[in-house]
């Protein structure tokens, strides 16, 4: 059964490359970059080869693509998401989408991190009207995205009919799922059940129903940054992928991922450049004070302030094992 035509096309009928750029990286909540400047890097990127950019309503940061867009004269392939639970809130969530970005079909819209079962059954209006508006026209292909191997999994089964993911309701429109995005980072880092080889094998049996899977977290939330070569050979050795979301704040970046997502090795001055970029750790408003990165710090970097856990730039060495062990995944070193 296939649900979507494999491989993930742009409008101008290219291919979506193995590598995507995760925009939330120029977003507001983290590099907060002015709409010219993160259009000029979106075009630098696509000029190069990549041809999917993913957002999110949560991002806030449809102003930067809708400017690349405007300007680009090729037809990038986009995704986004919407938190949306019923049909209203998520014909809200398209219609913004498609004005803020200036576009009238989206490419791909998916439900936003999706927790387990429950949840997916509670989202089953807003899927319905994702599918609506597939019908329509307005959206290409329909998906969603999420941190649980219980929600890959329960899909999968849903396609290949092997069991419903919730008897007490009529979830069988989750059979018409595109696209599977969920956290693959080889770290495990922010799943909310299970490991990473199980979020591996979900997602490979996910891939055999005809669902297309799309990776995020690759460099788990900025903490794998220190062996990024390592991570990307192992994210090209996992063939059931069909393309990897990746955050990019510089030229060097993209260039240094766009090699290895080639297979070839960097040009040594974008090594050095990307190496040489000034990283910070950032605690975002889902720091739920548990202190468990308090307790991890063994440099005494980090403490609970009043509202959220503070690390001290001064001591703090940025080895990100704080984040390794933040559930909330509120702690971003980028
Ligand atoms: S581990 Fe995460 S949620 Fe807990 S205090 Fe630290 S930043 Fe906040
Ligand atoms: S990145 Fe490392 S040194 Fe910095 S606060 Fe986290 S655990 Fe401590």
């Amino acid at each position: 059964m296939t649900n979507s035509d494999q491989p993930l096309q742009t409008k101008d009928g290219l291919p979506v490359f193995r590598l995507g750029y995760g925009t939330l990286t120029l977003a507001k909540s983290q590099k907060n970059l002015a709409v010219s400047a993160a259009a000029d890097l979106f075009s630098y990127a696509f000029e190069r080869g990549i041809k999917w950019f993913d957002t999110a309503e949560l991002y806030d940061n449809y102003e930067q693509l809708a400017r690349f867009l405007k300007e680009t004269s090729g037809q990038p392939f986009i995704s986004t998401k919407s938190y949306a639970f019923d049909r209203k809130g998520l014909n809200a969530s398209l219609d913004a989408a498609r004005r803020r970005l200036g576009v009238e079909t989206i490419d791909l819209f998916m439900l936003h991190e999706q927790v387990d079962k429950k949840t997916l059954a509670g989202h089953r209006e807003a899927f319905k009207a994702l599918l609506d508006a597939k019908e329509k026209g307005i959206v290409r292909y329909v998906g969603v995205s999420t941190h649980a191997v219980s929600v890959v999994t329960s899909i999968a089964d849903e396609v290949s009919l092997k069991a419903s993911l919730d008897p007490d309701f009529d979830t069988s429109i989750y059979r018409h799922t595109d696209v599977l995005f969920p956290l693959l980072s080889q770290s495990g880092y922010g799943l909310l059940d299970g490991t990473a080889s199980e979020m591996a094998k979900a997602a490979a049996e996910a891939a055999k129903t005809g669902i297309t899977v799309l990776g995020m977290k690759l460099f788990g939330g900025g903490h794998l940054l220190y062996k990024r070569e390592a991570v990307v050979a192992d994210a090209l050795s996992q063939s059931f992928v069909s393309a990897w979301s990746v955050g990019m704040g510089s030229i060097s970046e993209i260039e240094t991922n766009l090699a290895w997502f080639k297979g070839e090795t960097p040009d040594r001055r974008w090594l050095d450049a990307s190496a040489a970029l000034p990283r910070r750790l950032q605690v975002t408003d889902d720091c739920t004070r548990c202190g468990r990165c308090v307790a991890r710090c063994n440099s005494g970097a980090m403490r609970l302030g009043a509202y959220t856990a503070v690390s001290d730039p001064e001591k703090c060495t940025l080895c990100s094992y704080c984040a390794s062990v933040c559930e909330d995944m509120a702690i971003k070193i980028f």
